[in-house]
């Protein structure tokens, strides 16, 4: 059986945390398709053909890594896909609850659809795009945090 998993998120932007689950969930499935959302609630830094070109890059040594933004629920994304499969990375306990949650959430919405949860390498465990923006925006170093590209990417939009 072929398995395909989406892997949803705002990624704005993507950082090192998000990269090691792309590539150990690229491992475990015969396909990942990365959905960039497009968030109206939340004001991002990129736009999201930004996120996803940015993304391309990123990922282009990963085969079966394809990248696609969506808008909604992930669940009709992961439909649209022909997913059977949520990933999602879990940091800390912090995030334990929201999605649990949103994976029960989810389940009703779609029996067929499962989440699976990948714990992050304690490496990244700290990482958040917010804390990335926050350091950038006060001219730190952010290239521990998110590839070189990226890093520029980000500089830029502070400068
Ligand atoms: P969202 O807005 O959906 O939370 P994010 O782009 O912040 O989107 O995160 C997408 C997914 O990646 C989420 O499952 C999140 O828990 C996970 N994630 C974020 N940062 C890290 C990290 N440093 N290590 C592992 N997983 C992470």
């Amino acid at each position: 059986m072929y398995r395909r998993a989406v892997y949803p998120g705002s990624f704005d932007p993507v950082t090192f945390g998000h990269l090691d689950i792309m590539e150990r969930a690229s491992q475990t499935v015969d396909e990942l398709v990365v959905g960039v959302l497009e968030n109206h609630a939340k004001i991002a830094l990129f736009s999201v053909e930004e996120r996803v070109k940015m993304l391309k890059i990123i990922t282009k040594d990963l085969p079966n890594v394809r990248v696609e933004s969506f808008h909604g629920l992930s669940v009709d994304f992961a439909r649209e896909q022909g997913a059977g499969f949520i990933v999602r990375g879990l940091r800390a306990i912090t995030d334990f609850e929201f999605e649990l949650q949103m994976a029960q959430t989810n389940r009703i919405m779609a029996p067929k659809i499962d989440t699976i949860f990948l714990t992050t390498n304690l490496e990244y465990a700290y990482l958040s795009s917010t804390t990335v923006k926050e350091v950038a925006s006060y001219g730190g170093d952010i290239t521990k945090f998110v590839p070189e590209y990226v890093a520029k990417a980000v500089i830029a939009k502070y400068r």
